[in-house]
């Protein structure tokens, strides 16, 4: 996999999964950093650390740049985009929790496992677009981006607004109601349908 410069992810970007955490949905995009190193592929473990005793699953969309983008308008967002894979935002709640800032509960290694990439001329209906996420074959989040609080457009527009995002930068684009625990032996998958599935084991770091 070549690695990206950077991974942008949103925060609260789904009305329930921030009412979940207690949270409400921002008035501006909540933006923080995955590190390049959490990234894992398909089928490869997500290792739980010993510094955390809650790591949950966060299924969500993934859009990879795919054209130099600086303070790009929405309207002109999806020239800019390469294509969309599915994303495991995997955080440690209880270090996001204490830590205040999230680099370290988003950034272990293994946090981030990202699916095979599908280019975006072959995703049909970019407004029909969901992200469906399973432990051990039960169904424990499904959004779709008409749900979205900042749709990708919006979102390209406004981080493009601070930071040149470059081929192959990955926007995690929020996680829908829904996060839940992780334990070693589970297997979690995140669907985007008519994109594809990634799956990975759990287990003990
Ligand atoms: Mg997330």
């Amino acid at each position: 996999m070549n690695r990206p410069s950077k991974i942008v992810c949103v925060g609260r970007n789904y009305l329930e999964h921030a009412r979940e955490l207690g949270n409400e949905v921002p008035e501006r995009p909540l933006l923080f950093f995955k590190p390049p190193s959490a990234l894992v592929a398909d089928g490869q473990p997500i290792e739980l650390p010993p510094e955390s005793k809650r790591v949950e699953h966060e299924g969500e969309i993934a859009v990879i740049i795919g054209r130099t983008a600086r303070r790009v308008k929405a309207a002109d967002a999806w020239q800019h985009v390469a294509g969309i894979a599915p994303l495991n935002d995997v955080t440690a709640r209880d270090l996001q929790k204490t830590d205040g800032q999230w680099t370290r509960a988003k950034g272990f290694d293994t946090f981030c496992p990202m699916g095979a990439m599908v280019p975006i001329d072959r995703i049909g209906n970019r407004d029909a677009l969901e992200v469906i996420c399973r432990v051990n074959g039960e169904v424990r989040q499904h959004g779709r981006v008409s749900e979205m609080a900042f749709d990708i457009p919006t979102l390209i527009e406004y981080i493009s607004g601070v930071m040149t995002l470059e081929p192959g930068d990955v926007i995690a684009t929020g996680t829908p109601a829904g996060v839940a625990p992780l334990k070693p032996g589970d297997v979690v998958e995140v669907e985007i349908p008519g994109v594809g599935i990634l799956s990975n084991p759990v287990q003990a770091a």
